[in-house]
């Protein structure tokens, strides 16, 4: 029996072209970015610059608008 997770593992996956869950893709995790960290999520949901050895510039893009449409709920 499969314990299931309590949250969703949500990343960036780079074939996908956006974020995913593991539900959504079906990609390798060599394809994804995870986001998992403390701080990354604090950097992203303020809209704060991340360096960029973390994520390339339009990853980044596409992770602070996700993380701005988390914020509102
Ligand atoms: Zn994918």
């Amino acid at each position: 029996m499969c314990q299931p997770l309590k949250i969703d593992v949500t990343f960036y996956c780079y074939r996908c072209g956006g974020m995913a869950t593991g539900k959504t893709c079906p990609h390798d995790a060599k394809d994804h970015l995870s986001v998992s960290g403390t701080r990354q999520r604090e950097m992203l949901s303020l809209g704060e610059e991340v360096p960029p050895e973390f994520s390339r510039p339009e990853v980044v893009a596409v992770l602070k608008d996700y993380y701005r449409t988390l914020g509102t709920t």
